[in-house]
């Protein structure tokens, strides 16, 4: 199974677009900013630090 870019905060739900500031931590738990930030940038699903997740590059894609 392919990785795959989660597009939603896993607390609020906002929408993250591929561009979008987001926060990820080892295990891909995806967050907003905002929410991050609230927990202190470490991941209530699994204590991991949080942190920005890497925009899309176009050079580096994944397939
Ligand atoms: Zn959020
Ligand atoms: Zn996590």
């Amino acid at each position: 199974m392919p990785l795959e870019m989660r597009e939603i905060c896993e607390k609020c739900e906002t929408a993250l677009g591929h561009d979008d500031e987001a926060c990820i931590c080892s295990y891909e738990c995806t967050f907003c900013v905002p929410c991050s930030v609230d927990m202190n940038q470490i991941c209530p699903n699994c204590s991991g630090e949080l942190v920005a997740r890497p925009k899309r590059r176009a050079d580096v894609a994944t397939a």
